[in-house]
């Protein structure tokens, strides 16, 4: 495993539109072995592919709903993820490892329901709420270019960031 490098805001990549994965092979397996040690080491809660310069339908999220779970356990991997259900909303605080050090208010589903792929191509579907919901939305937008800055109703301010406001 090696630590890939996260691209951050500004770089065209992370407005690009991601391919579909059809190799389940080694080379994605290194791409999501990397990206988890990525993530771990940035301490976040989800990481896209198109983050470290990889433009297919790859993303991880850190199922924090799921309790007694090391982080390293609490990682999902999403290949080809599709939202097929969503409900209620919330508004809250967004961050973005690619964005670091910014927040904005942005307004999500409660709760959404995604179907995928695992790394050897089997479907699977999966339900979270909550923050889970939220980064599941968060991740997938990667996957169409748009960050949280765009959908942010307002950005946080130092002040708020320092009230432990986020
Ligand atoms: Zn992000």
């Amino acid at each position: 495993m090696a630590l890939r490098n996260i691209l951050k805001a500004g770089e065209p990549r992370l407005k690009k539109t991601s391919r579909v994965v059809t190799d389940f092979n080694d080379r994605l397996h290194q791409l999501l072995d990397d990206m988890k040690e990525t993530l771990l080491d940035a301490g976040g809660v989800g990481l896209a592919a198109p983050q470290v310069g990889v433009l297919r339908d790859v993303i991880l999220v850190m199922d924090t709903n799921r309790e007694g779970l090391s982080e390293e356990e609490q990682i999902i991997e999403l290949i080809n993820p599709k939202i097929v259900e969503q409900s209620g909303t919330q508004t809250g605080p967004e961050g973005c490892l690619s964005v670091p050090g910014e927040y904005g208010v942005v307004t999500r589903p409660e709760n959404v329901t995604v179907t995928a792929q695992d790394r050897y191509g089997n479907e699977f579907t999966v339900s979270g709420y909550g923050l889970t919901a939220r980064c599941f939305c968060h991740e997938i937008d990667h996957l169409s270019g748009i960050l949280f800055t765009e959908l942010a109703e307002r950005m946080l301010t130092p002040e708020e960031l320092e009230s432990g406001e986020e």
